[in-house]
């Protein structure tokens, strides 16, 4: 079967003598594995297709463990990303990420758009906003938004006064919930006024919402943590499936 799509390498690895295994994110197919054959004349022609973080068209052949790579014609390089280190780090940085998050053939075609918008605005601008904004839109698609308008527990509408953020359900926890059951951690109530602003708006808005840099910084490290520990929680959920099924 021949398959077409955009696609997004994210991770490259030799394979054997002279072939190339790619992990790609595409837009109609979810994270797939690719491999690319390597004859000289084909690498040749394909290699510079075939760098991490380029919009690229793909044509795939179904293959027995892997797809086959038998055609890639880049769209967008995103030059800057890939020239200035500092940008290169950051665009690895999501792509790590995303390898993480998402489950191999699992379609999730926002995922790839907020993507390319992710790659799009590291070319243009790489505001210290990307990284917590894509974050969270991340989070959104995938169903893991956190709660940040209301109180976990009660329900109640959040007060400005001393809140607490709770990283293992995921959102805010009220004053007098946090002395009942004793969850979270404080947490600046400006962190939670950026991270509702984030969700209320879409990506776009969200990348130029005038915020102090420090603020930047501070809720793209809440939303990093959320993050490892969801990642954390599902090997752990898929390593005791496993073992289910192993038996
Ligand atoms: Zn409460």
């Amino acid at each position: 079967m021949i398959l077409k799509t955009l696609g997004i390498v994210v991770k490259r690895m030799d394979y054997g003598e002279a072939d190339r295994i790619l992990t790609v994110l595409t837009f109609n197919m979810g994270k797939v594995k690719a491999i690319a054959k390597g004859s000289r004349k084909i690498l040749a022609k394909l290699g510079g297709h075939l760098e991490p973080f380029c919009l690229v068209d793909f044509i795939f052949h179904e293959g027995k463990s892997f797809y086959i790579v038998t055609s890639a014609v880049v769209q967008n390089h995103f030059k800057k990303v890939h020239s200035d280190i500092d940008k290169t780090a950051k665009a690895f940085y999501i792509g790590e990420l995303l390898d993480k998050f998402l489950e191999e053939n699992e379609n999730h075609p926002e995922v790839f758009e907020l993507f390319v918008k992710y790659l799009e605005n590291l070319e243009s601008a790489d505001d210290p906003i990307l990284i917590p904004v894509f974050s969270a839109k991340i989070l959104e698609a995938l169903g893991f938004k956190p709660e940040v308008s209301e109180c976990l527990h009660c329900r109640e509408k959040l007060q400005p006064v001393q809140n607490y953020w709770d990283d293992i359900e995921g959102g805010v926890i009220c004053q007098s919930c946090h002395e009942k059951f004793g969850h979270g951690g404080k947490i600046d109530n400006d962190i939670v006024k950026i991270l509702r602003l984030i969700f209320t708006h879409d990506f776009n808005v969200s990348t130029k919402l005038k915020i102090d840099d420090q603020y930047k910084k501070d809720v793209g490290a809440v939303l990093e943590n959320y993050i490892e520990g969801i990642i954390e929680k599902e090997l752990k959920s898929k390593k005791f499936l496993k073992e289910i099924s192993d038996n």
